[in-house]
């Protein structure tokens, strides 16, 4: 029928408009590697804003004591606390998630450090007899906050802006640590931030932790973000001392990077101009769970308005913002049963949509497959960038390992996703170099990590 093959041109057109060949890769690849170079020889030299971590030595595997972590970075936060041996690992670990009311993340600044305080406080409280806090001393905690921060030490650091949904005006501009501290104060908890640090820098504390051969760090979450270990003397902008380790931990901020080379659509552009936070993180915008299933959305409204895709009326949910959300994408999208019931499911409880043909549940699949492709291998493209800058994109004489700690909701529970993005991985970098270069899953990396970094930092060494 005409409706048919009108949603077919529609699909055709998106799909070619998101289309990533691996020639463009490459250049989105070379661009990032650009926007590097760029970032880190003066402040302000580049969307990436490639930021300085006053990290520049990761855990050694000797870290000792009680320490707790704090991890903030979008609708949920967690706190943990982890006893740490020394040579013999971790002793024990414990952690806890809290989401956070919806209201705060657009609310007063004074409220949000209250209520984060509250749960550590509350948690702190029910901590048991396996760990041990030697007498005479004050509890440390690792500081994981995942927005940008232009840090001046380890422990301080000032808000640039919100991310992810988060819109806090008064915040910005104020250090996030002393705000932490403060609001702590008020619960009459007796607790130092020892270590702020981003969460791609935790997963790269706690990933090295674990594996010498970690270099690299990439988040795939509600947002997405990248950290990566750096020569420090390969850094223009920094004009104090040189680390004794000669390197330096650099937080890309890479959810801000652009390019003309990133295949952007219509789709995309309304979806930034309707955004909390316009012309920014465009490529977060693409990649990002906090995104993905409302790119869905758009194209099946554009569907629905044009091409009649679920009859004659536009079911009015599909109307709705951030309905559909990407966990939801994903379970349409790795619905394998043969008359797609889990699509039909969700198209009923979600959008109110009953009664589809099993030839419109196979677009809707084909449709995820285009959105999460262009995501994963955008991610890729980001990771090979980070690896030329690195040097490690090509054969090494001894074949040295390159590992990169991954951690996020996205990357954790989206299977195809990350299977589009290692994949990529091995057809961009060549069988023999992707070979050496490994991809882990650092589970809960960026808390463990932080409490590393706070261990490393104790006031009692
Ligand atoms: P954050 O990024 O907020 O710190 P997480 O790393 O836990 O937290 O990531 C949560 C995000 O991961 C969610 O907002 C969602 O976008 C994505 N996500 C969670 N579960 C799934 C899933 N099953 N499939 C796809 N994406 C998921
Ligand atoms: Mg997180």
């Amino acid at each position: 029928s005409g409706r048919w093959s009108r949603a077919v041109a529609i699909v055709k057109e998106f799909e070619e408009k998101c289309a990533t060949p691996i020639g463009k890769l490459r250049q989105v690849a070379d661009a990032m590697t650009v926007e590097m170079h760029a970032g880190l020889a003066s402040e302000g030299g580049s969307k990436l804003k490639m930021l300085i971590s006053y990290v520049d030595n990761l855990p050694t595997g000797d870290e000792k004591g009680l320490f707790y972590a704090l991890d903030l970075g979008g609708t949920n936060f967690r706190v943990l606390r982890v006893q740490l041996g020394g040579k013999v690992g971790v002793v024990k670990q414990e952690a806890e998630e809290v989401s956070i009311p919806a209201r705060l993340m657009v609310g007063r600044s004074n409220e949000l450090f209250d209520f984060i305080a509250a749960e550590l406080a509350k948690y702190v409280a029910c901590e048991s007899e396996d760990f041990q806090l030697p007498a005479g001393r004050q509890r440390e905690l690792g500081f994981t906050f995942s927005f940008p921060v232009k840090q001046t030490s380890l422990v301080s650091g000032t808000l640039i802006s919100w991310t992810k949904g988060f819109a806090i005006n008064e915040t910005i501009g104020e250090d996030v640590v002393s705000e932490l501290t403060k609001a702590i104060e008020r619960q009459g908890l007796d607790m130092r931030v020892a270590a702020l640090v981003n969460d791609t820098v935790g997963t790269l504390a706690g990933g090295r932790y674990y594996d010498k051969d970690v270099v690299a760090a990439v988040i795939l979450g509600t947002g997405t973000n990248a950290a990566y270990v750096e020569r420090a003397h390969a850094i223009p902008k920094w004009h104090g001392l040189l680390p004794k380790s000669g390197e330096m931990v650099i937080n890309m901020e890479w959810g801000n990077f652009r390019s003309s080379h990133l295949p952007v659509t219509e789709y995309d552009q309304s979806l930034d101009a309707e955004s909390l936070n316009p012309g920014e993180q465009i490529f977060e915008k693409l990649i990002s769970g906090m995104y993905l299933g409302d790119i869905l959305r758009r194209i099946l409204l554009r569907l629905a308005e044009e091409a009649s895709f679920f009859g004659d009326t536009v079911p009015p949910k599909l109307l709705v913002p951030f309905i559909l959300r990407t966990p939801d994408m994903s379970a349409i999208h790795h619905d394998t049963s043969s008359d797609l019931r889990v699509v039909a499911s969700k198209l009923k409880d979600i959008l109110g949509i009953m009664n589809t043909s099993l030839k419109t549940r196979k677009m809707l699949l084909e449709l995820c497959d285009i959105v999460a492709k262009r995501g994963a291998r955008l991610s890729a493209a980001g990771v090979v960038g980070i690896l030329k800058k690195q040097g490690r994109d090509v054969a090494a004489a001894e074949k040295a390992r390159t590992v990169i700690a991954m951690d996020g909701g996205l990357y954790e529970h989206y299977t195809l996703f990350r299977k589009f993005l290692e994949n990529t991985l091995t057809e961009m970098l060549g069988e023999e170099v992707a070979s050496t270069v490994i991809v882990t899953h650092a589970n809960d990396g960026s808390g463990i990590g932080a409490a590393l970094l706070a261990a490393s930092h104790s006031q009692y060494l």
